[in-house]
């Protein structure tokens, strides 16, 4: 395994494990396997959120790369290198298609690394959503991405594991103002349901990982300050300019109604004017 790998601590559950093995992945440890069948035992929409949040992610992506004309990305709380990743997704359109992954857990970076190792367009950073200046000035992400160009900024699934007092606002903001006109800024989150799932739900992830929030959709379409939300707005992953070509996919959209679990993740699109 890479370097960092030593610091990975098989004996913690990792977000980006437990996502993982949510996904149905291969990288994750027992202590991971706990906490995700938990959430499958009590939260049985686990699956189902994870997997819609990834569907939408993946449109959003080839919107971006084939609609908006981006070339490149910042894809911050990357995850763990699943089916179908960003810069594959955008490369597969653009094959020219720069993307810098972000995560702040050492066994992304590892995985990320055995990757990528032949693509010079494509690199992992270790580093702290949290902490955007560091991001924005290391050497990999000033190497890959020219901010004079649009940038297309991910923050797909991860502003949710930052809590209020540390300002998930305040991290789009920072971005917003790095990035050209024309750049475009893809946020999935979870939504509360204000119903007992939800309340369960984000007991879990904040006695595990002591991170974790479900807001509101108005909390949500709030992070876009600045922004011009793109249609059809904050809406939930499943309704998300859904591809009936994915009917029959794994991670696809179907036509039926979003169930309750899936109501509890939403995402959207905006473009910096
Ligand atoms: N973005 C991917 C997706 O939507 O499929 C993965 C989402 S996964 C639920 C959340 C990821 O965010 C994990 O890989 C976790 O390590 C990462 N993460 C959580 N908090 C973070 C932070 N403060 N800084 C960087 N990464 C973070």
């Amino acid at each position: 395994m890479a370097e960092h790998a030593s610091e990975v601590d098989q004996s913690k559950p990792s977000i980006a494990r437990v996502y993982d093995y949510l996904l149905g992945g291969k990288d994750n440890f027992a202590a991971d396997r706990v906490i995700g069948d938990h959430f499958m035992v009590n939260l049985p929409g686990s699956v189902a959120i994870a997997h819609t949040n990834r569907a939408a992610l993946t449109r959003a992506v080839r919107e971006i790369s084939l609609t908006a004309g981006v070339r490149q990305f910042i894809d911050m709380g990357s995850g763990l290198p699943t089916a179908d990743n960003v810069h594959q997704v955008a490369q597969r359109s653009a094959p020219q298609t720069r993307v810098v992954y972000v995560d702040s857990d050492p066994i992304v970076l590892a995985h990320g690394r055995a990757l990528l190792e032949e693509d010079e367009r494509t690199c992992v950073v270790q580093a702290d959503v949290r902490d955007p200046e560091a991001i924005r000035r290391h050497q990999d992400t000033r190497a890959l991405i020219d901010f004079d160009q649009p940038v297309g900024v991910i923050l797909s699934a991860v502003l949710h594991h930052v809590n209020d007092d540390e300002d998930p606002g305040a991290i789009v903001r920072y971005w917003r103002d790095q990035v050209a006109p024309g750049s475009h800024f893809f946020i999935s989150h979870f939504r509360s349901g204000e119903n007992p799932e939800t309340v369960e739900a984000e007991r879990t992830l904040q006695e595990t990982f002591g991170r974790g929030r479900w807001r509101t959709t108005g909390e949500i379409s709030a992070l876009f300050d600045g922004l011009e939300i793109l249609d059809p707005g904050v809406v939930t992953c499943r309704d998300w300019r859904p591809d009936p070509a994915e009917g029959s996919s794994r991670f696809g959209s179907e036509t039926r109604d979003a169930t309750l679990w899936e109501q509890l993740i939403v995402a959207g699109l905006a473009r910096k004017p």
